[in-house]
């Protein structure tokens, strides 16, 4: 995985075996180097945890949470250059696993999950005016019921208190060569031809490697809705 650090040593030419690589946050350091030990404690723990956070005075708070105090706050473009500050420091580290480049624009709506004095999840919203619906893939089918004249019927998707309809498109109506493609396809993501209204595009979410699996991204979605 590309990782990326500033320069921490002057190149005399080392080569590389000097250097260890961190396997869960990709740090590269010299193993028994008291400065880069440091360094690297520093910089694994804002990966895995989320990068520090200390509480702003005027806080665009939309949710909060008992547990730990945890919150979601709201940042535009236009906020404090510090809050925005901190909004890049996030997306950086987003785009270690991401990728670089993409994830934020100006016109972007960041959403940052605050847990225990750090910044535990992100999402980047975009308005937008159309969207495309998805088209679910073979593996999902197994849940839908065939009608008798072999209609199927839609499946319906709760999230919250919004129902999302599904129409599946029947399997039989494709071309045979386009069937056979249409298996290879399996675990894409494949969406419709004809775009819908819509206002709002979730452009990437990402939660730190030590708050997974505790419905930070569910509650980052919910306060963006
Ligand atoms: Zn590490």
């Amino acid at each position: 995985m590309k990782r990326k650090y500033a320069q921490l040593h002057l190149n005399f030419g080392q080569s590389d075996f000097m250097f260890s690589n961190c396997k869960t946050c990709g740090f590269k350091f010299v193993p028994g180097d008291e400065e880069d030990a440091k360094l690297h404690k520093e910089f694994h723990k804002n990966y895995t945890h989320g990068i520090g956070f200390k509480s702003w005075r005027n806080e665009r708070v939309i949710e909060t949470h008992s547990l730990e105090n945890s919150r979601v706050i709201l940042v535009l473009n236009d906020d404090p250059p510090a809050h925005v500050r901190k909004v890049e420091e996030v997306i950086k580290m987003m785009e270690m696993d991401l990728g670089d480049g993409w994830i934020f624009h100006k016109h972007c709506k960041v959403y940052l999950f605050i847990s225990s004095h750090r910044v535990a999840g992100c999402l980047v919203a975009e308005p937008i005016k159309k969207a495309y619906r998805l088209i679910s893939n073979s593996v999902e089918k197994s849940a839908v019921t065939t009608t008798k004249d072999g209609k199927l019927t839609p499946t319906i998707f709760q999230f919250g208190n919004i129902s999302f309809q599904r129409e599946l498109r029947r399997k039989n109506w494709l071309p045979k060569n386009e069937r056979k493609s249409e298996d290879a396809l399996l675990g894409a993501i494949v969406c419709e031809n004809d775009a819908v209204t819509a206002v709002c595009g979730i452009r990437a979410i990402w939660v730190t490697p030590s708050n997974r699996r505790k419905h930070v991204a569910t509650r980052l979605l919910e306060a963006a809705r």
